[in-house]
């Protein structure tokens, strides 16, 4: 029987970023009608992954706003880490904090984070059409150090901003030349305060996409359907799964609601799939 990771997100200091990514409601130049705040409370975020943890999730990543890593958001995440490792037992620990040079994602590791979540968001080519502030190059070094420095790479991005159907295969090859243990695809979210008004992916090219990004990334790894999912999957699971995503995200997104756990729980159990207890594929 398939078995299906699941996988939730905290967003752990929300929508206080100075880049212009036209697709992120947590970009401080759009003024999206979102929920701001600096680093929320240890002791809730535990709470919280033990929450999730009684959900299902095998995964619990740690999302930070903002371009990347200083010293204080390295120095919080890491006791964030460390103090879930301590209460939560058997949780795959994803820090998802942006840039990262090969010193901090070490210290990261060594505070008990296993991978590191940087996604390449689009083609090369297109980046600059969504993003004026950093470079896709950028992206795809931070995605090489988190590899060099021995933690798991998780990395995807995201489809339906305006890209051709040639800047979706380029992506997923080049999220295949980095060989991520995990990949989350994403599918764009429109929010009218964002300068792209609309999604431009149907089901059938989404179902597309993961065939594709299943056929280049292989069996064992993980390819996560997360954000958008119940845009365009709701009543199209069975077809999610048969095309090759072996994960989910459960629970809230960063800054969208998502579907309540014990209804994507049901809907597996309905399927005729079981929810994977181990972190591993193999
Ligand atoms: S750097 Fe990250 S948080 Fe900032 S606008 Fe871009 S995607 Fe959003």
């Amino acid at each position: 029987m398939k078995e299906i990771f699941l996988c939730a997100i905290n967003n752990i200091l929300s929508g206080v970023c100075k880049e212009d990514c036209k697709f992120c409601t947590q970009s401080i130049r759009y003024h999206a009608d979102i929920e701001r705040y600096t680093y929320k409370k240890i002791d809730d975020i535990v709470a919280e992954a033990k929450i999730a943890k009684s959900n299902g999730a095998l995964g619990y990543c740690l999302v930070t706003a903002g371009k990347g890593l200083d010293d204080k958001k390295l120095e919080f995440v890491a006791k964030t880490a460390k103090a879930i490792k301590a209460q939560v037992s058997e949780l795959n620990l994803i820090a998802c904090n942006g840039t990262a040079n090969k010193e901090q994602l070490k210290y990261l590791k060594e505070s008990g984070v296993d991978s590191y979540n940087h996604n390449l968001e689009t083609s090369q080519r297109y980046y600059s059409e969504i993003c004026s502030t950093h470079s896709w190059e950028e992206r795809y070094e931070t995605c090489e150090n988190v590899k060099s420095v021995g933690l798991d790479l998780c990395c995807g991005g995201i489809f339906g901003m305006g890209e051709t159907d040639k800047d979706r295969d380029d992506l997923l090859h080049s999220i295949a030349s980095l060989s991520p243990q995990s990949t989350p695809l994403n599918f764009y979210h429109p929010n009218p305060a964002l300068p792209i008004k609309s999604r431009n992916i149907e089901l059938a090219e989404a179902l597309d996409i993961i065939k594709k990004a299943h056929n280049l990334l292989g069996e064992d790894r993980l390819l996560m359907v997360a954000g958008g999912r119940e845009l365009l999957f709701t009543n199209h699971e069975k077809e999610m799964f048969e095309a090759g995503a072996n994960s989910i995200v459960i629970g809230d997104y960063l800054t969208t609601k998502g579907i309540k756990a014990e209804i994507d729980r049901d809907r597996l159990k309905q399927l005729g799939y079981q929810i994977a207890t181990r972190c591993s594929t193999d």
